[in-house]
């Protein structure tokens, strides 16, 4: 009993770059048809060797890697092309081309991350330019987690505080004065 149908050439293209180790033998099984059928599929999928790089699905890749969207090992990135993780990595070892590609797109997404165009403030959440956060060594993107306008906000209350704790202070003085004046006063 076949396992399942034969796919159709987008199916079968994404399984053979996704598994480029298994054999026609294989495939033929899975699907329960003839290895030449498995051939002529192979072929009308326009998949050829695994060792036949596209450059334009690396170009791709190395695009999601570089935006932060994936890391080079998440499967969930080859989810959207027609090959898999395994296969990839055989790219990187066969060619230097892809191999570069990668690193830069790396390296491009680790700068972005350590210094990024837009951030979350912590306080109020809003995704704000990297502009509104003021600088500081303390954090390690160099900018405090508030936005300018939260710290300010918590600056503003707290001299509130602060200048009702001096009135606060003054009355509680002159109610004291008043009191030490009345009892000596009355003395
Ligand atoms: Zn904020």
């Amino acid at each position: 009993m076949p396992a399942r149908k034969a796919p159709s050439p987008e199916e079968a293209k994404k399984l053979f770059l996704s598994y480029p180790n298994k054999k026609l033998s294989y495939w033929a099984e899975e699907w329960g048809i003839t290895i030449e059928r498995v051939r002529q599929i192979k072929l009308e999928s326009g998949v050829g060797s695994k060792f036949d790089i596209n450059i334009d699905i690396v170009k791709k890749i190395a695009d999601k890697i570089e935006k932060g969207e994936y890391t080079l090992t998440s499967i969930e990135l080859y989810d959207n092309f027609p090959i898999g993780r395994e296969a990839f990595m055989t790219w990187i070892r066969k060619s230097k081309d892809v191999e570069n590609l990668i690193l830069k797109a790396q390296e491009t997404a680790k700068r972005n991350k350590l210094n990024p165009e837009n951030k979350e403030c912590k306080k109020c959440n809003s995704i704000k330019s990297i502009d509104e956060f003021t600088k500081s060594q303390r954090y390690i993107d160099g900018r405090l987690p508030w936005c300018n306008i939260c710290i300010n906000n918590v600056l503003k209350l707290k001299k509130n505080l602060e200048k009702k704790h001096v009135d606060y202070v003054k009355k509680k003085n002159l109610l004291n004065h008043l009191l030490w004046t009345k009892i000596t006063k009355m003395d």
